[in-house]
């Protein structure tokens, strides 16, 4: 059984049920169906079964989102991996050595490191260049 919800040239809705699809073409093509509201002739499809679409809708809805966060983690790995090659790690001392090198006491040359939020806003405030790095955030504070 197919369950169909119909609707007229007057925009009645109403759930019918058939044996099987082609079971409506036949029924409408021999003009046996009509609507139980109006009894209008003009009948056509509307929708499957709402419990199919919903389903098929939630499907549709989760791709993007979930395709969307793998290329979110597959950036954040590639800068990772850039960060770790191309800078210094200074792990705790991360805030002195930002000043250091700002003030001109240190080489000049891009540094990694932990820091807390709070320290990280002083040096931005300080006109120091930091930013967050998404796999260092909460664990390491
Ligand atoms: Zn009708």
């Amino acid at each position: 059984m197919i369950k169909y919800t119909l609707r007229c040239k007057n925009y009645h809705q109403f759930d019918s049920w058939f044996a099987s699809s082609d079971a409506f073409d036949k029924l409408k093509s021999s003009d046996l169906l009509s609507c139980e509201v109006c009894g209008t002739k003009s009948i056509t499809k509307s929708l499957m079964a709402p419990s199919v679409k919903a389903k098929d809708e939630a499907k549709k809805s989760n791709r993007p989102l979930r395709q969307q966060k793998e290329k979110e983690a597959n950036l954040i790995q590639e800068l990772r991996k850039k960060v770790e090659k191309s800078c210094e790690y200074v792990g705790e001392k991360f805030a002195d050595e930002a000043r250091s090198i700002h003030y001109g006491d240190a080489p000049e040359r891009s540094i990694y490191g932990k820091t807390t939020l709070q320290t990280a806003k002083s040096l931005s405030e300080e006109g120091i260049p930091v930013m967050p790095l998404p796999w260092y955030d909460r664990k390491s504070n």
